[in-house]
């Protein structure tokens, strides 16, 4: 892709609405467009870190065995009457009316429509466990939109649901999702921390949030350090691997300032080893037994022929923040420098030439590299511009490719100046340059 062609609106300065790294950046090199308070278009660059987000979020929902569906995004009032929802949501809640009069609203969460679902269909204890989700637009009219799609009103959502027969089941439910969402933000380049988390609006008893840290994060987080060094490698999906791994993680005193207790951080955790800092929340997993299903009669035939009421958890990525956390994670403030993680880049790798009036050579050259990409699957942008070469780089440095290479004005026999972004350069072949990116991409 030529930089001329491509919709990558670029700003010159920052833009001084934007108070964080994220919302700077997004704007600044046109990754989204605000339409109004909140309320974000997402274009081509953001897009695609988005659509390649969602990507490896749904690939690791599937290995759990969660089913994929997709429930709209209005939905109508009567189901949250019977949950008792409608009046306790309060003002988050865009309520809407059709011509009918009918009140609907544009959906915050679905516990409600997929219980509905649910027990439509599913009426015997054989069929279950069911985890069912979906990735879709959630609204929420947040008071104080702010940090651009971190914190706004229309944003898209991974949310699963899982439905089983017991308590037992149901844990062991829960338990593959937390594994799933440390799988997820492993293959993001994350390190994201479970904490023990409130449950809120949604209800429960047991929840955990998903957490990295971050300086502009909004949430407040007391943590034993040592929390950071859990392995999870091994973890089969089988049930008392699965505890043992939220055991491991839950041994270490890690909450949110909701469940902070000072007296209680403070015997719990060594000097040493206590950190007070703040976060991102990425993602939150709720148990919440009955609580939908009584409300909503949602039961299934037990084996001795007696009815109960299935138990249910519920499990949200913000995948649409997660570009915005992605940023905040990795943003190299001191030198201006974005390398987005390859799972996730937008592209693999730029090719910055550069271009005389008179000399189009190093554009030739350029072109050629991308054929080969072409064949071997990289996806590469050329800046095909006649700007200067220190703003070209800069440029690039911005976009984020993790790769770069470098076509200055002599070009040394097969060498090329290649780096990883941000790093020093090295002269290499076309052929070891893609060896590095295939091996590299292999990985994710
Ligand atoms: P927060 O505490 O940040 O308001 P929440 O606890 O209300 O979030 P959940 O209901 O747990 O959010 O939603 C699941 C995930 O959706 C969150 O972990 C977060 O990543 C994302 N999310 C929630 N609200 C927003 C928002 N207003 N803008 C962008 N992402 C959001
Ligand atoms: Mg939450």
């Amino acid at each position: 892709m030529y930089i001329s062609k491509s919709f990558i609106p670029i700003l010159k300065n920052n833009p001084s609405e934007a108070k964080i790294k994220s919302h700077q950046l997004m704007l600044r090199v046109g990754m989204i467009k605000q339409s109004s308070a909140g309320i974000y278009s997402w274009l081509p660059l953001g897009f695609k870190v988005m659509k390649k987000i969602e990507e490896i979020v749904r690939q690791e929902q599937n290995k759990i065995g969660a089913q994929e569906i997709l429930m709209p995004t209005i939905q109508s009032s009567e189901i949250w009457k019977e949950s008792g929802r409608y009046e306790d949501y309060g003002e988050e809640m865009l309520r809407i009316k059709d011509r009918q009069n009918r009140e609907m609203l544009y959906g915050p969460t679905n516990e409600e429509l997929v219980t509905d679902i649910f027990r439509s269909s599913v009426k015997s204890y054989k069929s279950l466990p069911q985890l069912l989700y979906h990735i879709q637009w959630k609204f929420r009219d947040e008071i104080r939109p702010r940090f651009g799609i971190m914190r706004c009103r229309e944003f898209y959502m991974k949310d699963a649901y899982s439905f089983d027969i017991s308590d037992k089941e149901a844990i062991f439910s829960y338990n593959k999702f937390f594994l799933s969402y440390l799988k997820t933000f492993k293959r993001l380049d994350l390190t994201a921390i479970p904490m023990a988390a409130d449950t809120g609006p949604i209800g429960g008893n047991l929840s955990h949030e998903f957490i990295i840290l971050a300086e502009t994060g909004e949430s407040k987080i007391y943590t034993d350090k040592r929390i950071f060094e859990v392995e999870n490698a091994e973890t089969k999906l089988e049930e008392n691997s699965l505890e043992n791994l939220r055991k491991k993680y839950e041994q270490f005193y890690s909450v949110t300032d909701d469940k902070f207790n000072k007296d209680e951080f403070e015997s719990k955790v060594s000097e040493k080893n206590r950190l007070k800092t703040k976060g991102i929340e990425v993602g939150h997993i709720f148990y919440f037994g009955d609580k939908y299903s009584k409300a909503m009669q949602a039961s299934v035939d037990l084996p001795g022929g007696k009815k109960d009421f299935v138990k249910m958890g519920s499990y949200g990525i913000g995948v649409s923040r997660l570009v915005g956390a992605i940023i905040e994670a990795k943003y190299d403030h001191k030198n201006e420098i974005m390398k987005w993680p390859i799972s996730v880049a937008p592209y693999d790798v730029s090719i910055i030439p550069m271009i005389n009036k008179n000399d189009s050579s190093a554009l030739e050259k350029a072109n050629q590299i991308n054929s080969q990409f072409i064949k071997n699957g990289i996806d590469a942008i050329i800046d095909d511009t006649d700007e200067n070469f220190s703003s070209k780089i800069k440029k690039m440095n911005l976009i984020g490719a993790p790769y770069q290479i470098i076509l200055g004005k002599q070009i040394d026999g097969d060498l090329l100046e290649f780096k990883e972004t941000g790093q020093e350069a090295k002269k290499i072949n076309l052929n070891q340059i893609i060896k590095i990116i295939k091996e590299e991409k292999e990985k994710i």
